[in-house]
């Protein structure tokens, strides 16, 4: 049998190893290919640090990572439409297919999705094994270090385009990647101004790079005055939670216009976040929770847009090799980086 380098949840508890595993072989829908670049998300830092969600959601061991881009290897038998030495991504929920939403076309409601690196094997590895129709094709115009963010950028992409953005402004809490390159597309889709808060310096500058109008340290800014500044007066058309943080979205609610829509995809890190509903339903609020990216009309989205002038390199802030993962895994936790890119 032969072996490949992974970086492996090996059992229960904080840690992550390079080990070898098993090269996965492809069945006969799927398509195995050799991982050249992934970026670590923050879920794969909540696996290596072992919290409450990781305990409960991960068997052990487990192949970790699922933002990634590599090569064909293998084609199934049954596979078309996909040879081997293309440039691929891949969706990384995979539906079950039969589930009422599934059927409808909605697979990002899937009720049943499983998630690589999270409930089978991911991408942090010399090769992955998806089924084909997961499988993205990745335009030759759009190079390796995008190729290997459009799993967070579908996150972005799916948030911000939920609501029509053209000559409206925005606020964005939480700049994140995710909020740094939602900056970036809704600059690019043609809002008037758009405000991004967080209360870290460095992740405000890379906002600031991606287009936003202006970018806020709400622990010592005051918004309203922002807004005075820029000559509104009535409240945010749009806004978009990317922090998860209970005080990101009460201040998003209060300086919402009355018959805004906010889109939430910030995951807070405790299930008891205190909002005051009366605010919203006085000011007729819509307020949409965000899962995931639409599969696949995300991806085409997203594609189009960095083939048209969206461009979002600012968020990758460092690249290492894959043997340096602990330097790598430490950078993401210190927060002073956006995304932080491995190479196999
Ligand atoms: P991240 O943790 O890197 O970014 C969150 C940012 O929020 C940080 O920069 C932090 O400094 C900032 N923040 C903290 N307090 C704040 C405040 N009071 N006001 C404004 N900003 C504040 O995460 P990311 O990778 O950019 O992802 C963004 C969020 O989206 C996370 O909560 C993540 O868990 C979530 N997420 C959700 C989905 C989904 O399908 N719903 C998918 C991916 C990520
Ligand atoms: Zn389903």
């Amino acid at each position: 049998m032969t072996t490949m380098r992974a970086l492996v949840k090996v059992a229960p508890g904080p840690g992550l190893e390079m080990a070898d595993v098993p090269v996965p072989e492809p069945g006969h829908n799927d398509v195995r290919i050799r991982v050249r670049q992934t970026s670590i998300c923050g879920t794969d830092l909540h696996i290596v640090e072992w919290d409450e969600w990781a305990a409960e959601t991960i068997a052990t061991p487990m192949v970790i990572g699922h933002e990634f881009m590599g090569v064909v290897d293998t084609v199934g038998s049954e596979v078309v439409g996909l040879a081997v030495g293309q440039r691929v991504s891949a969706e990384g929920h995979i539906t079950c297919g039969h589930c009422r939403n599934c059927r409808a076309g909605r697979r990002h409601y899937c009720a049943d999705a499983h998630g690589i690196g999270v409930h089978r094997p991911g991408a942090f590895a010399e090769y992955i094994v998806v089924p084909a129709s997961n499988v993205f094709p990745v335009p030759d115009d759009i190079g390796d270090d995008v190729a290997s963010i459009l799993d967070p950028l579908g996150n972005a992409t799916h948030t911000a385009l939920t609501y029509d953005l053209v000559g409206e402004d925005v606020l964005i809490t939480g700049a994140g990647p995710i909020g740094m390159m939602a900056t970036a597309i809704v600059r690019h889709v043609g809002a008037r101004h758009v405000v991004v808060t967080d209360p870290s310096g460095y992740r405000l500058d890379i906002a600031a790079k991606m287009g936003a109008s202006r970018v806020v340290d709400p622990t010592s800014a005051d918004l309203g005055e922002v807004m005075s500044e820029l000559g509104m007066t009535e409240g945010f058309d749009v806004g978009l939670e990317m922090s998860g943080v209970g005080p990101a979205l009460d201040q998003m609610i209060e300086h919402m216009v009355t018959g805004g829509k906010i889109a939430l995809l910030g995951i807070p890190r405790t299930h008891d976040v205190p909002i005051d509903l009366t605010d919203i339903i006085f000011k007729g609020l819509t307020l949409h929770g965000i899962y995931g990216r639409r599969m696949f009309e995300t991806w085409y989205k997203m594609t189009t847009m960095l083939q048209t002038g969206l461009d979002v390199t600012p968020v990758i802030t460092h690249r290492l090799p894959a043997a340096d993962y602990e330097r790598a895994f430490a950078t993401v936790a210190s927060g002073q980086c956006a995304k932080v890119i491995m190479e196999w």
